[in-house]
C-alpha cells in the first residue's frame, strides 16, 4: 500500500528544540530512530496517554507507509515513587502492580489500534548501565552525591532550557525551593534516589537506592538507538523538566542526543457537566467503552498534533458515526480497485498535507472528498473511474492506521455474491427471490440485515 513512487515524501515537523517547523532529515537514509516515552505503570491509562500514543503512532505509521523502516521505542517506566506509594497503601508486592498496569497498557494500545513497538525497555533492566551514566557525571563534574541520593547540576549545561525555551535564571526562579535541602541549587535534580527502609532498591556505589525518571530514558534511548537517535518524542508536558534533563545528562556525557524533538497538545475534557454525566470520563478505557475503539483516532487526527484537543460526548459520537460512513463506503467499493495503483493526484495531495507538519485535519479533509467522489462515481456506474480513487481511499487509511469494516468481503465471495444478488432483487422488487437469498444465507450461518447501503452479514 505504498504511494506511487512518482510521489517522495519530504516530511517536515515542528522541531522543539529550533522552535520552527523543519526538515525532518533521517540519520541513516531509509530508516527512522524514534523514542517515545511510555507509561509509569501504576494507574489505569488516561487520555493523554491514549492521545500521544495515536500521535506518534500516526507519525510511525505515516512513516513505514512512505517506505521507511522505522524503529520505535517506548519504555515502560516500572519503578517510580507513585508505583511505591500505591504498593504501600494497598499492601502488595509493587511488582504486582506493575505488572497488571502494564497489562492493562497494552490491551488499551491494542483496542485503539497502536502498533506495539520495536523495544519496550522497562526501567527494572537498565538499572547497572544508569549506575555507570550517573558514575561517568559525577567524575565528569556534572552530579554529586547528598545524604539522600546523587543530583545533577544543570547550570554546568551551556544550553540547559532549550527545550523549555527559557534561559536558566528564570528557571532557576520557577524552581521549588524544598525546605531540608542538601541541593546546590533548587534547579538540580535527582539522578539517584536512595532508598528508605523497605523500598524496592539496586545496589550502587552511592547506597542501595533506584534511578531517578529522568536518567531511565537518556540511558535506554542511546541503548536501543544509538548516538544522534532521529526523533524523541512525547506529550507536550514532558519538554521540561523530563526532555530537558534527559537531554542535560546526554550533552554532560558528552554524546549527541536526539536530532528532532517532537511534542504533541494537551487534552481537554469537556466542561464540568459533561464530566459529571460521564463519571470517569477522562479514563481512556471507558472511552473504548462507550464508542467505537477507533474514535478516538479520528478525533485525534482531526486536530492537529501539536493544538490541544476537546474529547466530550458530542464530538467522540460524532466521530463514531464517521467512521460508519467509511465503512459503508468501504463494503461499498469491496474489491473495486484492488490490485489498481490509487489516483495519483489524490494520494498527492493527501502526502502534501501530512509532510506539511503532519495536516491530519487538511489529510482527512482529502479522504473525505474522495469518499464524496468516490460515491459520485458510483452512483453513476463509473466502475473505471471509482477504482483508482478506491486504491487511494484505503492507501491513504493506512497510511494513518484507521480501519474500514468491510465485512461483507471479509465474508468469503459467495455470501458477497449472494447479498449483492439480494440487492438487485430487491431493487427490481422482486421480494420472494430477495426472502429467499436471505433464507440461504441464514442457513450459511449469517445474520442479515438491511442497511442503506445494501445487504450486510456477519457470522452469527
Ligand atoms: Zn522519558
Amino acid at each position: 500500500m505504498n504511494p506511487p513512487t512518482t510521489v517522495t515524501p519530504m516530511l517536515r515537523l515542528f522541531d522543539t528544540a529550533a522552535g520552527t517547523v523543519r526538515p525532518f532529515e533521517p540519520r541513516t537514509p531509509g530508516k527512522v530512530s524514534m523514542y517515545v516515552c511510555g507509561p509509569t505503570v501504576y494507574g489505569p491509562p488516561h487520555l493523554g496517554h491514549g492521545r500521544f500514543s495515536l500521535v506518534f503512532d500516526v507519525l510511525r505509521r505515516y512513516l513505514e507507509w512512505s517506505g521507511l523502516d522505522v524503529t520505535y521505542v517506548s519504555n515502560i517506566t516500572d519503578i517510580d515513587d507513585k508505583i511505591i506509594d500505591r504498593a504501600n497503601t494497598e499492601q502488595r508486592p509493587w511488582q504486582e502492580i506493575t505488572e497488571s498496569c502494564e497489562a492493562v497498557w497494552y490491551r488499551a494500545m491494542d483496542a485503539i489500534g497502536v502498533k506495539r513497538p520495536t523495544h519496550d525497555p522497562h526501567a527494572t533492566a537498565y538499572v547497572e548501565q544508569m549506575v555507570a551514566l550517573i558514575a561517568r557525571l559525577i567524575e565528569a563534574g556534572a552530579a554529586y552525591e547528598t545524604s539522600d541520593g546523587v543530583y545533577f547540576r544543570p547550570l554546568e549545561v551551556g544550553d540547559y532550557g532549550l527545550l523549555a525555551r527559557q534561559d536558566i535564571e528564570s528557571l532557576q526562579v520557577g524552581a521549588r525551593v524544598d525546605v531540608v535541602d542538601e541541593k546546590e541549587s533548587p534547579i538540580d535534580f535527582a539522578l539517584w534516589k536512595k532508598a528508605k527502609p523497605g523500598e524496592p532498591s539496586w545496589p550502587s556505589p552511592w547506597g542501595d537506592g533506584r534511578p531517578g525518571w529522568h536518567t531511565e530514558c537518556v540511558v535506554m534511548s542511546l541503548d536501543l538507538l544509538g548516538e544522534g537517535f532521529d526523533l524523541h518524542g512525547g506529550g507536550q508536558d514532558l519538554c521540561f523538566p523530563h526532555h530537558e534533563n534527559e537531554r542535560a545528562q546526554a550533552v554532560a556525557d558528552g554524546k549527541v542526543f536526539a536530532r528532532h524533538w517532537v511534542h504533541n497538545g494537551f487534552v481537554m475534557v469537556d466542561d464540568e457537566k459533561m464530566s459529571k454525566s460521564l463519571g470517569n470520563f477522562t479514563n481512556l478505557l471507558d472511552l473504548i467503552d462507550r464508542y467505537d475503539a477507533r474514535a478516538y483516532r479520528l478525533l485525534c487526527l482531526q486536530s492537529h498534533y501539536r493544538s490541544p484537543i476537546d474529547v466530550n460526548e458530542k464530538n467522540s459520537a460524532q466521530a463514531t458515526a464517521a467512521l460508519e460512513r467509511y465503512d459503508a463506503l468501504a463494503r461499498r467499493i469491496a474489491g473495486l480497485g484492488d490490485g489498481v495503483p490509487p489516483d495519483t493526484a489524490t494520494i498527492e495531495r493527501f502526502v502534501g498535507h501530512m509532510d506539511d507538519d503532519l495536516n491530519t485535519p487538511r489529510a482527512l479533509a482529502v479522504i473525505a472528498e474522495t469518499v464524496t467522489e468516490i460515491n459520485r462515481r458510483l452512483d453513476i456506474e463509473d466502475i473505471a473511474g471509482t477504482e483508482p480513487l478506491a486504491a487511494a481511499f484505503r492507501s491513504m487509511l493506512v497510511a494513518v492506521g484507521l480501519t474500514v469494516d468491510d465485512e461483507v468481503a471479509a465474508v468469503g465471495d459467495e455470501a458477497a455474491t449472494l447479498c449483492r444478488q439480494r440487492d438487485d432483487a430487491r431493487a427490481a422488487k422482486e421480494w420472494a427471490r430477495a426472502d429467499e437469498i436471505r433464507d440461504q444465507l441464514q442457513a450459511m450461518g449469517y445474520v442479515v440485515e438491511d442497511t442503506p447501503t445494501g445487504t450486510k452479514v456477519r457470522k452469527g
